[in-house]
């Protein structure tokens, strides 16, 4: 009760909140970028989408314009936290007050309204209109690297952290399912970013490519900068007939190559 009667210090939250995202992202990207592009870059080369690794510069852009949102992550994380205090969302504080199955159910349907609302704002924001001021700059990766998935301008990190305050609003979510779908969510975007296919080569075999992504889907969009708009799952990219004509021979190239044949001619990786 002490602390709902503390007043809300937006500077101290925001400053808490800051500090927060920072540290989930240099534990995921950092984790993701010792093992692709350290321990594991050569045993793992076989599986780089894009056979080769980005220079020095394109990573340390990725990280500056991450620095960047951020502060902005943090802003509307603090906005957030003032949000859920005065009653505005629809977060609960008991386990057993919607029931275990709406626990679960809770997150499948974050992921799911997450996953559409990336679809089209990112489709919006390759308007020609739009691009330049909100998604020029996740564009300039080409061969992006873990550093790319907060690599945003503060218009789209805007566009990127509003979603989640909208969930709030829209579902009932108890804080646990909300942390674990904010687990989800980094992982998911972290893994599309670090550039290795991690299916097996049977996975286009098998009706889930009309559901999952898969990094190759990703990675391909920052190659080409045309279709694959998707995030989580691939239904939206089918329906609406945006996939990539090239998208799934590109997948089975990746995913058929021979260890060996390549492992042994690296080229110039960074570090
Ligand atoms: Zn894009
Ligand atoms: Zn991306």
């Amino acid at each position: 009760m002490l602390l709902a009667l503390k007043p809300f210090n937006f500077l101290e939250v925001t400053v808490g909140s800051t500090v927060g995202v920072s540290l989930r992202y240099l534990l995921f990207a950092g984790v993701a970028w010792l093992l692709g592009y350290l321990f594991f870059k050569r045993s793992w080369f076989h599986r780089k989408i894009i056979a080769k690794f980005p220079k020095a510069q394109d990573v340390w852009r990725e990280i500056g314009y991450s620095a960047l949102s951020i502060l902005i992550f943090g802003l509307v994380g603090a906005a957030t936290l003032y949000a859920v205090r005065q009653g505005w969302t629809q977060k609960y504080a008991k386990m057993g007050q919607f029931g275990m199955l709406w626990f679960w159910l809770s997150i499948g349907c974050a992921v799911v309204i997450h996953d559409a609302w990336f679809y089209w704002t990112h489709r919006l924001m390759h308007h020609r209109k739009l691009f330049r001021w909100f998604h020029r700059v996740h564009h300039l990766s080409h061969n992006p690297t873990p550093w790319a998935a907060y690599a945003f301008s503060p218009l789209e990190a805007l566009v990127q952290a509003l979603i989640f305050p909208l969930l709030l609003i829209i579902i009932p979510m108890h804080l646990y399912a909300f942390g674990l779908f904010m687990l989800w969510q980094i992982t998911f975007n972290i893994a599309g970013h670090t550039g290795y296919e991690f299916h097996p080569r049977w996975f286009m075999r098998t009706p889930l490519k009309y559901i999952m992504n898969t990094p190759t889907n990703h990675i391909m969009h920052h190659e080409k900068m045309r279709g694959n708009y998707g995030l989580y799952f691939n239904y939206w990219d089918r329906l609406m007939g945006t996939n990539h004509e090239e998208y799934e021979t590109r997948f089975g190239e990746v995913t058929s190559r021979e260890k060996t044949e390549i492992s042994k001619s690296p080229s110039t990786p960074v570090g």
